[in-house]
């Protein structure tokens, strides 16, 4: 555990979060401000800044996350599908420095992958 880091505090319950599924490597909640009527949060429980620190030893967790999001999206309520996100490092605009892949979706899709530049 990363003592100041917020998501740390959430797999320990040190700050209370609106949780959806937990096991031995992640730990899912709800995003405390969704972009979509489905946004849910899986993170892996082993402290780990972003992508650009993953290593093979985190191969299990990372896997996980990805294995469980249909499951967890469907039961929230985006049977239909879903979009993954990860956000890594400042040039991909991460504001949490614990991975986390957001889980979005809904009824209706979730819009264009990125907005155009131009
Ligand atoms: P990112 O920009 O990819 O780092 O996304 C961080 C996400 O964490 C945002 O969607 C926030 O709304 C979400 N978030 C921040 N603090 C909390 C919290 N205490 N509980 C749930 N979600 C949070
Ligand atoms: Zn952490």
């Amino acid at each position: 555990m990363s003592s100041d880091c917020i998501f740390c505090k959430i797999v320990a319950g040190q700050i209370p979060s609106k949780k959806v599924y937990e096991d031995d490597l992640v730990f899912a909640f709800h995003d405390i401000h969704p972009q979509r009527p489905v946004h849910i949060l899986v993170i892996p429980k082993q402290h780990l800044c972003s992508l650009q620190e993953a290593t093979p030893a985190h191969e299990a967790a990372l896997g996980r996350i990805l294995g469980i999001a249909g499951k967890l999206a469907a039961e929230a309520g985006s049977p239909g599908g879903f979009r993954v996100i990860i956000n890594n490092g400042e040039i991909g605009c991460q504001e949490v420095p614990h991975l986390h892949a957001h889980i979005v979706g809904g009824d209706q899709p979730v819009g264009p992958m990125l907005k155009r530049q131009d």
